[in-house]
């Protein structure tokens, strides 16, 4: 029987094998950690590979790799515009190296290949490039001090905020890693860059692409390993100016107490529980066929994801019909299946916990309109899932499940739609479906939530910033406000004399 390592190209085999280290100071060193991990295939429940994870003693050595070049200033202070070409052959290694990434995405994240092909790889060029564009940018103000009696020039610097420590999910590994990168490196940071032990493989790979690309040694340090030791030693490392983390909300809590020693500067990418807000003049097809994808993409592992539905009460039949009717049609499948249409969720546990939200909410008084269990057989599937929750009390209503789950409930009016889309802890996104251009304004105003769609879901860009209001973090990732998060603002006054 074939097998997907069986279906994926000779550098992504020699990847998979390849022994896992941490890249320090420019080199590939073996870990000092303990007990190995393993890299499982989601699709399948095989194990790929496996690795030893990296030690307190790694990333202490990473650390001062990091904070030993960002002292230097071979990084900070070369000329923007040699940072810039650099980020830039980062981008082009990435376009090169498409197929492998991206096998290597589908194999340990369970990512449908398709998507991580079309999608997750060109985003993750599209990031350095987008950031190579910005290292020449990056410029202070000049100011007129209006102190009597003396002549004073002020200017502001805008300057690299020092070593950043970059902690990263498994949900988007390659992606989130470029996310966090780029704006970093196009700062002018030193990083120590941790992927999710679920989902190491992209990462390591873009490691190798970005020592190709001829950055400094040093300046970017890749550690492998838990977030309990490896995570936890850079977000309590007081030689870290700054920790970039994007996780779940009990994850950041417990680094914004590890970063207290020095009061680290946070940004927090945290979860979600995203309301999708359909009225009754919405075009009903695009706003049944967008919260599906909304909830279903990425089998709903995604921090944006509608997990919420709220539909106008008049349409409300319809919406869950078409809905119920889109769940059951998807084609589930491992990664590299030319017809799967949602892939596995990512681990044993995880799918566990999943059905666990799923069978408490029934419990709770929420109705299965469809979907609402585990696949039989090989991998870590879970079927496409609509309850429905006239309470909005079910756990499904308040919890991030962060699977293909989604809760339906009904709304009378605007105001109605906007009480219940705000009934949770978090406010990471929205989205809102109506033909009325005024409503949509109406709505969106209103809603405390980083970023509201209309007429769409779920779409990101990098020039528009993204996060959280409420417990969906602190700062905002991409465009001009995602590149300040690694930058200080020095004030310089200067005494003119005649
Ligand atoms: P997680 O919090 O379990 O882990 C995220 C990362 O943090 C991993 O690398 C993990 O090893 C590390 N980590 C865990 N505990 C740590 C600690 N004490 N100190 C330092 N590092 C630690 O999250 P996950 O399960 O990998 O990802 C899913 C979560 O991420 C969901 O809540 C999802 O909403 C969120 N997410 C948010 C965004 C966003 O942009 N807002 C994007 C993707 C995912």
């Amino acid at each position: 029987m074939r097998t997907q390592m069986d279906r994926v190209n000779p550098q992504t085999k020699a990847s998979v094998s390849a022994p896992k280290k941490n890249l320090i100071a420019g080199e590939w060193r073996a870990s000092r950690g303990a007990e190995s991990v393993d890299c499982i295939d989601p699709s399948t429940g095989e194990i790929l590979t496996s690795f030893t994870p990296a030690g307190v003693e790694d990333v202490d050595d990473a650390i001062g790799a990091a904070r030993t070049s960002f002292d230097s200033g071979a990084w900070r202070n070369l000329p923007p515009a040699e940072r810039a070409k650099r980020l830039w052959r980062v981008a082009e290694l990435i376009d090169e190296h498409r197929r492998t990434l991206a096998e290597l995405e589908s194999l340990d994240g369970g990512k449908p290949f398709a998507a991580a092909f079309n999608g997750e790889a060109p985003a993750a060029a599209e990031a350095f490039r987008y950031h190579a564009g910005w290292c020449t940018k990056i410029n202070g103000e000049t100011f007129k001090p209006s102190v009597p009696g003396l002549d004073l020039e002020g200017t502001t610097r805008l300057e690299p905020v020092g070593v950043a420590g970059l902690i990263t999910p498994w949900n988007g590994p390659l992606v989130m890693a470029a996310w966090k990168l780029a704006p970093a490196l196009a700062a002018g940071c030193s990083v120590v860059l941790k992927p999710s032990e679920l989902t190491i493989l992209s990462t390591l790979k873009l490691g190798e692409i970005i020592c190709e690309a001829g950055l400094p040694d040093g300046v970017v340090n890749i550690v492998i390993g838990s977030g309990a030791v490896v995570g936890h030693a850079i977000a309590s490392d007081p030689r870290v100016d700054k920790i970039s983390f994007t996780g779940s909300t009990g994850s950041a809590r417990a680094i914004i107490d590890a970063g207290r020693g020095n009061l680290k500067r946070l940004s927090l990418e945290l979860g979600g529980k995203s309301p999708v807000v359909i009225f009754d003049d919405a075009r009903l097809d695009e706003a049944i066929a967008g919260a599906a994808e909304g909830i279903f993409g990425n089998a709903g592992q995604v921090c944006v994801a509608g997990s919420r539905i709220l539909v106008q009460r008049s349409i409300y039949e319809r919406v869950a019909d078409g809905l119920c009717a889109r769940a059951k049609a998807l084609k589930l499948g491992a990664t590299f299946e030319e017809t799967t249409q949602m892939g596995p969720l990512i681990s044993a546990s995880h799918r566990r916990s999943v059905n666990n939200s799923v069978q408490r909410s029934l419990a709770e008084g929420a109705e299965c309109l469809a979907g609402g269990r585990s696949l039989d057989g090989d991998g870590f599937f879970f079927q496409p899932t609509v309850l429905a929750d006239s309470l909005t009390k079910s756990t499904a209503w308040r919890d991030e499940i962060f699977g293909p789950v989604a809760v339906l409930t009904a709304f009378d009016d605007e105001s109605d739609a906007l009480r219940l889309a705000g009934d949770t802890q978090y406010g990471l996104a929205a989205s809102v479906w109506t033909e009325n251009a005024s409503r949509a304004h109406r709505i969106a105003r209103e809603l405390r939530a980083g970023i509201v769609w209309v007429n769409c879901h779920g779409i990101p860009d990098m020039s528009m910033p993204i996060g959280g209001y409420k417990q969906s973090g602190w700062g905002r990732e991409h465009g001009r406000r995602g590149l300040e998060a690694f930058l200080e603002h020095k004030s310089v006054m200067q005494r003119i004399f005649s």
